[in-house]
């Protein structure tokens, strides 16, 4: 089952003077089992959209049915815990929510808070970490220890510890040297391609929408602008260039190749694949 927003608006201090429309009746389906990148200017909506996706705000109108459930104004969602277990969100910098005195404890804080046993949490907590990529010498250690890069990772296991079926990640790669970034995106495809999750990525990086990601959904003041395949989506360029969105580079090399009398395909999105075409239209030419 697809998440569907229907006609979802979202007004923050909706009846005050600093009413703000920040999503405006907005349609979107979003396919269960991918990887879909929310992407847009900053202030078009895209974190005011995920945080609905667990109920953390609630539609203003409309309404978002996700897994099983509708959501809108005035049903609350029953079992909120439950949907909030499976449906995992990392906030941006989820760094600064760490809190307590070692890893373990902080990646276990969610699981007990589901029901999960000490023991059972602590053992699921050592788990994720390794998941995330770090070692068990770090269990005992304080999160406050740890660089910026790694205090994400430990949030984001914490989350993953409740093994959740939809994970929503807004920005999880922000602020990452280009490492980091790429081992934080490969652990999602490996999330998605081994253990199905499906995953929503607010993202501002269009590298990792060509590499990593199916799907598109581009927001816009408050409207969904475009929502497509990621082959589709890189076809035509003009939507980024209004947003003042750079697009990846071999995008940008096929763009300005074509303008200066090229006739490359634009449904290439490999680096081989567009060096090989450009070979053979230089040869061509000879
Ligand atoms: P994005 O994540 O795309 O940068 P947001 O969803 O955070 O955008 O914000 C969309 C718009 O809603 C912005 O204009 C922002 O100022 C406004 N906004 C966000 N949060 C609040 C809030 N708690 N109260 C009032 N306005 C808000
Ligand atoms: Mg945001």
């Amino acid at each position: 089952m697809p998440i569907t927003f229907k006609e979802l608006t979202h007004e923050y201090n909706a009846g005050t003077p600093f009413a703000y429309l920040a999503l405006d009746a907005i349609d979107l389906s979003i396919t269960e089992g991918a990887i879909t990148a929310i992407i847009g200017e900053t202030g078009s909506g895209k974190s005011t959209l995920v945080q609905h996706l667990n109920a953390l705000l609630l539609p203003t109108e409309g309404s978002l049915t996700v897994l099983d459930r509708t959501i809108t104004a005035t049903e609350k969602p029953k079992q909120l815990k439950e949907l909030r277990k499976r449906v995992g969100l990392v906030f941006q910098f989820p760094e600064y929510q760490l809190f307590e005195e070692t890893i373990a404890q902080d990646i276990a804080f969610g699981p007990k808070n589901f029901g999960m046993s000490e023991e059972e949490a602590l053992s699921k907590a050592k788990e994720m970490l390794q998941v995330v990529g770090l070692s068990e010498d770090y269990l005992e250690r304080s999160p406050f220890e740890l660089s910026g890069g790694q205090k994400r990772r430990v949030a984001i296991a914490g989350i993953l510890a409740m093994d959740p079926e939809v994970l929503v990640l807004d920005e999880p790669a922000a602020g990452l040297d280009p490492q980091g970034a790429k081992d934080m995106m490969e652990l999602f495809v490996r999330l998605n391609k081994e253990l199905h999750k499906t995953i929503l990525l607010v993202t501002h990086d269009m590298e990792h929408v060509l590499n990593y990601c199916d799907h598109v959904v581009v927001v816009d003041n408050g409207h969904i602008v475009q929502t497509s395949d990621k082959l589709h989506f890189f076809q035509d360029t003009s939507l980024l260039h209004k947003l003042r969105i750079n697009p990846p580079a071999i995008i940008r090399l096929r763009d300005e190749l074509n303008q200066r009398g090229f006739d490359l395909p634009c449904d290439i999105l490999d680096t081989e694949v567009l060096a090989k075409a450009i070979a053979d239209e230089v040869k061509h030419h000879e």
